[in-house]
């Protein structure tokens, strides 16, 4: 069962990223008129159907890491530099896209920075780039400091730490915090039954991520940049009231707010997908919780055949879960 919610954690993020590369950074009334409804060819990045981008490269870079060594920032940021400038960890061998402050904390490890000094702080450094990564790090929490792990300390700094190795403002801590809290809590639900609804189980997870941050003086300032999740009532918002930015923010809401709302895997992806802005990234992180959510076998199968370099990925994922559960 634990397997089965790792794969589906991990390509439900993947998938979600492959459906929305075609249409990323379309404007919504576009895809109002003509929404996607599954893998497409070509379109911004030019790339054919089920090529993912930036988020899983980085993601699969993580998880193969995590897979040979234990917390090691150095050698994560040694395989984000390979898929710079190698391609590695892509479908064809070339990084497409890539963000600004992504690039920047690379170069910084390139010209000789210690891993967990090369994230920008600076305001602007608020994008989304690290939470579009994190998914791997929940199985690596869960095995370090068990199923519970949102209670301790401990497993912050951790997350904390990936995240600044290219984002380390506190706001950008604090959205991985609160993504990896609540993908741990649908997934404790998911091994408990599944009797939980997945609006209480997100509640439950915001719950002991907002204990943890609010008795931070670190985080204080940046919880009232959170406030729209922590209401009860988020998930009903209308369409038009949630933003589709690369902002951090925006995109967790997105993601948070498309998965709540949907009723399948597909379903919770396409709606992340047709916000359009940042879509391909949305689409990720909804599609890693609803992976976890709905489980593997609500992933369609007609998408995971057209996903490139598919038995690669299957090949990563079970060195993974061999190392972890
Ligand atoms: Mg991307």
């Amino acid at each position: 069962m634990e397997k089965n919610i790792l794969q589906a954690a991990i390509l439900g993020s993947i998938l979600g990223d492959s459906v929305g590369v075609p249409v990323e950074f379309m404007p919504r009334e576009r895809l109002t008129k003509q929404p996607v409804t599954g893998l497409r060819s070509f379109g911004t990045h030019n790339q054919p159907a089920g090529t993912w981008s930036d988020d899983s490269s980085m993601s699969l870079a993580t998880i193969v890491s995590l897979t040979e060594h234990d917390d090691d920032f150095n050698d994560v940021m040694t395989r984000f530099l390979a898929w710079l400038r190698q391609g590695e960890y892509t479908p064809f061998g070339i990084c497409f896209d890539i963000g600004i402050s992504t690039e920047r904390a690379i170069s910084r490890f390139e010209g000789g920075l210690t891993a967990l000094r090369c994230g920008g702080s600076a305001e602007s450094d608020n994008g989304n780039g690290a939470l579009m990564r994190m998914m791997p790090v929940l199985f690596d929490l869960r095995k370090k400091f068990g199923d519970n792990f949102a209670t301790d300390p401990q497993s912050y700094d951790v997350i904390h730490n990936f995240a600044r190795i290219t984002h380390a403002h506190p706001r950008n801590l604090m959205a991985c915090g609160l993504y990896l809290v609540i993908a741990n809590e649908l997934m404790t639900a998911k091994l408990n039954g599944g009797k939980h609804f997945k609006g209480a189980a997100v509640a439950s997870g915001l719950k002991k991520a907002r204990d943890y941050y609010q008795s931070n003086p670190a985080f204080q300032q940046e919880s009232a940049y959170f406030a729209r999740i922590f209401n009860t009532y988020f998930g009903m918002l209308p369409r038009k009231e949630i933003k589709s930015s690369g902002y951090v923010v925006d995109t967790l809401e997105a993601s948070l707010w498309s998965f709540l709302s949907g009723r399948n895997y597909a379903d919770c992806t396409l709606k992340a997908v047709n916000l359009g802005g940042d879509a391909d990234t949305i689409a990720s992180l909804s599609g890693g919780l609803a992976g976890i959510y709905y489980g593997l076998e609500s992933i369609p199968a007609e998408w995971l055949d057209q996903l490139q370099k598919k038995e690669w990925i299957d090949t990563v994922i079970e060195a993974f879960a061999t190392k972890m559960l």
